[in-house]
């Protein structure tokens, strides 16, 4: 099945409310939609660009698509290894882009094969439990935030924390005080190795499932000292974008947040998940902010692959969902049962 087109949109979709988080705050989602198509069918993905994590922007990621249409028209589809290592041969970094490619791939290939791609790549259940994640904010809007998220039915909640050590204690306290819900944290690098340890200290005692990234990504080393600082297991996310990211933090922390448009797509993320299992590291799968095309194929990765945990409500955000894929259901993202990734355009 040879590959005739890829084309792409950019599509910007204003949020329900300003995103803050410690690396800054956003109001606008800006990604690119991309399709593959051979004469019979078309697959879908999608590139979210973060340029403070992968270095990304629509610029980079539209130049990218520029170069593997170049190198992937005529070339056959459904060898969706081969044509990962034509664009790995061919453009260095761009994980965004390249994630948009293997979903569009994997998608024409669960079609060809009129099996839903979770199916293909091993999973038995079509839906998983995700965290919603709630902003930072004061200590009154973490409280309606959260309540917000509750009522929807959210049995995980994430909270976003690094920026003041004393409001994130307090908030943490105050939302436990009005929920049994699981709670994950999750600091975006934003506190110093001294600050992190007292923070999770003082909020061992409210019952937090995991900690994430408290420290900046480039101190592998204290990642480790924290870990044994706290009873919190301490996930990493910035600091692991790829296999060999994996490797170097076997031992320093206790699970890993793996994110498609970080790995490049489901190939290099597969990878990923066999290093951390074997070395007995627990393995969740996140998201950026990303509309239901990349939230859906997340969602295959982590069913297909047996992930312990999911963050993948991206498209949560979005003030529209023009893109029709997971369904969110009491707690669960739920996968569609058509083939491939089984996404709805608009209009189709
Ligand atoms: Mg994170």
């Amino acid at each position: 099945m040879e590959i005739e087109d890829i084309r792409w949109k950019v599509v910007e979709i204003p949020l329900k409310k300003p995103f803050r988080i410690a690396l800054g705050t956003t109001t606008v989602y800006r990604g690119v939609i991309v399709e593959v198509c051979t004469q019979e069918l078309c697959g879908i993905g999608e590139a979210s660009p973060s340029p403070r994590i992968t270095g990304d922007t629509v610029g980079s990621i539209t130049a990218a698509l520029e170069i593997a249409r170049k190198v992937l028209i005529g070339k056959d589809a459904l060898d969706v290894g081969a044509r990962m290592n034509d664009l790995e041969g061919t453009i260095r970094g761009n994980t965004a882009a390249k994630a948009a490619i293997d979903f569009a791939l994997h998608d024409i290939l669960g079609k060809r094969a009129k099996m839903p791609l979770y199916r293909i790549l091993g999973g038995e259940r079509k839906k998983i439990d995700t965290s919603l994640t709630v902003s930072i904010g004061s200590v009154e809007d973490t409280i309606k935030h959260a309540g917000e998220l509750l009522e929807a039915g959210a049995k995980v909640l994430k909270v976003k924390i690094g920026l003041d050590p004393e409001e994130d204690v307090e908030r943490i306290r105050a939302l436990r005080n009005i929920t049994d819900a699981r709670i994950r944290v999750d600091a975006n690098q934003g506190y110093s190795l001294k600050r992190a340890i007292k923070v999770l200290r003082r909020i061992e005692r409210y019952e937090i499932e995991f900690a994430e990234q408290p420290i900046p990504a480039e101190r592998i080393d204290d990642l480790e000292i924290l870990r044994k600082s706290t009873e919190i297991p301490v996930f990493a996310d910035e600091s692991v974008h790829r296999s060999s990211d994996v490797l170097r933090l076997i031992g320093k922390v206790d699970g890993i947040n793996i994110k498609m448009m970080k790995s490049g797509g489901i190939r290099e993320a597969t990878r990923m998940i066999s290093i951390a299992r074997a070395a007995g590291m627990k393995v969740m799968v996140g998201c950026m902010i990303e509309t239901k095309v990349g939230i859906t194929a997340g969602t295959h990765f982590a069913l297909g692959m047996g992930a312990d945990y999911a963050d993948l409500d991206g498209y949560w955000d979005l003030k529209e969902n023009p893109y029709e894929g997971v369904v969110y259901d009491d707690g669960y993202n739920v996968l569609p049962e058509a083939p491939g990734l089984g996404i709805k355009s608009p209009g189709n």
